[in-house]
């Protein structure tokens, strides 16, 4: 275990301020009064007490989303105002990176250093982004071939109800919320149950934005001068009220109500496949809102006999450890050619061990606590299904001290394609480990899955490489590294991991829907 030196000072600093709903630009309390613990995943120690929304709390935010979206200036303001507002909203997460960064280490059991430097940051990079697309939004004209006229209008979807798990609570609050707002959506955010303390202050800083603005002004046509004249207008400074609403509580009460709403018209999730199902059910049962779904994998990295056996046993390493094994990307099916596979192993046990687990506040450890109690119970269960099916257990399988929800990187050997810890996601440090001969093999593998989410090839053969990334299916390919998503690169399933991309620009057109214009266009024969 790593020191736990450093990390009360953080948990001081961090007191906890926001712990209510965000529903049109106010904290409040839920309808029914009532409250839940969120823990810290450290000790399993109550952090804060947290407002239950359901039903009739989302009834509430979807009134106000409803109302920003049908009569507010979000939808209807140019979007390079949408865009300013943004950019200010960013700037105030750059001024908040260590308080956000400790309450997702508090919460999630996250690293520090890796949400102060990069997670955190990258949010307000996502909403600059997207806010640079905000104002490039337009739709088409089109040659028709009869004498008509038409063109096509990309109109915000509406009012958008968003699902989001525990494993990236700050990332992927912004990977939704960034691409709706510039599209001229509203919406209500469910973060997750077991961390909701990080969204709940960026619906403060949401809510700040309007403060560090100064107002401004706008020109516009006066219609009934029948000139184009200029009028002097208030810009809008900041994010209306009912633009941005946050629920914070349970899956099957707050987020079913989100996903059965009759006024939401659009659901994004990221989460399960379970769940996905349950969100897919809710939506053809109540309104058919679209629903886009970002779900689980059990993803394959293919390494290949002419692999740096160095440099692909740690992509390996980070590949199912990275984030303690809580990523959908997570490659936690490694397949490694026969020529190469008793030195990878070798090198991979001797790197996993030398891998430290400890306090995620301490900058030298790679690895936190799982998230809560339920998950490191999962874990340790899927491990010790794996031993009795008769898989051999390289190294780990133990959880860390006797304090807290820590699990050792785990590697499971003389598996067999129908196992459990073959087939499952299993959400943490275990990796299973197999040999194969040649790439057709190894992709007939890789593809023996419900899921296809993402996938790595580890090569130095350019043939290989391409022949492997066409032919396996899943939404990403990673060719020589593991895990590197960005903003502008669209991200999302095949198959059972879902469909709808978030990031890059695909995400902007998720929140987006075409309008056809059409006039006839008369005593036009040469048209
Ligand atoms: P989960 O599906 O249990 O929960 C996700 C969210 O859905 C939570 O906010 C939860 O409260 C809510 N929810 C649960 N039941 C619901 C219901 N009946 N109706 C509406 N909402 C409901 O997932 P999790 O355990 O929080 O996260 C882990 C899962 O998420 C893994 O499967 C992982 O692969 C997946 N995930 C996918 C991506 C991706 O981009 N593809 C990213 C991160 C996590």
């Amino acid at each position: 275990m790593g020191s736990h030196g450093t990390s009360e000072s953080f948990v001081k600093m961090a007191t906890i301020k926001f712990t209510k709903l965000f529903i049109n630009g106010e904290f409040v309390d839920s309808v029914s009064g009532k409250v839940f613990e969120t823990r810290d995943p450290r000790n399993g120690e109550v952090i804060a007490n947290i407002a239950e929304g359901d039903k009739d709390d989302v009834d509430l935010a979807v009134k106000a989303a409803r109302a920003a979206f049908d009569r507010g200036p979000w939808p209807r303001m140019p979007g390079y105002e949408r865009a300013r507002i943004m950019m200010k909203f960013a700037d105030l997460i750059d001024q908040n990176i260590e308080e956000l960064a400790t309450l997702d280490t508090l919460d999630a059991g996250k690293l520090f250093s890796s949400l102060k430097n990069f997670e955190i940051p990258g949010t307000a990079k996502f909403l600059r982004y997207y806010a640079g697309a905000a104002d490039k939004i337009h739709g088409e004209v089109l040659k028709m071939s009869r004498p008509l006229q038409a063109y096509t209008l990309l109109e915000p979807i509406g009012v958008v109800g968003h699902i989001i798990p525990w494993n990236f609570p700050s990332s992927i609050f912004f990977t939704k919320t960034s691409p709706a707002l510039a599209a001229g959506c509203t919406m209500v955010v469910k973060p997750a149950e077991q961390t909701p303390l990080s969204a709940l202050y960026y619906a403060h800083l949401a809510k700040l934005v309007s403060m560090h603005m100064t107002n401004g002004v706008i020109f516009t046509y006066a219609p009934t001068t029948r000139l184009v004249t200029l009028l002097l207008e208030d810009h809008f400074a900041g994010i209306p009220d009912g633009v941005l609403n946050v629920i914070t509580g349970f899956g099957p009460t707050a987020g079913a109500a989100i996903s059965s709403h009759m006024d939401i018209d659009m659901v994004s999730f990221t989460g399960s496949t379970e769940v996905g199902r349950e969100i897919m059910k809710a939506a053809a049962m109540s309104n058919l809102k679209p629903v886009a779904l970002e779900l689980g994998g059990k993803s394959p990295i293919l390494i290949f006999d002419d692999a740096d056996i160095d440099m692909a046993s740690e992509l390996a390493l980070l590949g199912f450890c990275f984030n303690k094994g809580e990523v959908c990307t997570a490659g936690s099916r490694l397949y490694v050619q026969e020529g190469i596979y008793d030195e990878f192993v070798k090198k991979l046990v001797a790197k996993a061990k030398a891998w430290t687990v400890g306090d995620p506040f301490d900058p030298n450890v790679r690895h936190g606590p799982q998230v809560d109690k339920v998950q490191f119970e999962k874990i340790l269960s899927y491990i010790e299904h794996g031993k009795r099916e008769g898989a051999t257990l390289l190294t780990g399988g133990k959880p860390v001290g006797n304090k807290g929800y820590y699990i050792e990187p785990t590697i499971f050997t003389d598996v067999k394609e129908d196992m459990l810890i073959v087939k499952d996601e299993i959400f943490g440090p275990v990796v299973v480990l197999m040999k194969f001969k040649t790439i057709e093999e190894a992709i007939q593998r890789a593809n023996d899955t419900k899921y296809g989410l993402a996938a790595g090839v580890v090569t130095k053969d350019l043939n290989v490489a391409n022949t492997a990334s066409r032919s396996i299916r899943a939404g990403t390919i990673w060719i020589n590294c593991y895990s590197a998503l960005e903003r502008d690169c669209p991200f999302g399933g095949y198959k059972m991991s879902g469909f709808g991309k978030d990031l890059g620009l695909e995400a902007l057109h998720k929140y987006l829907q075409v309008k056809s214009v059409i006039t006839p266009i008369y005593n036009s024969p040469w048209l």
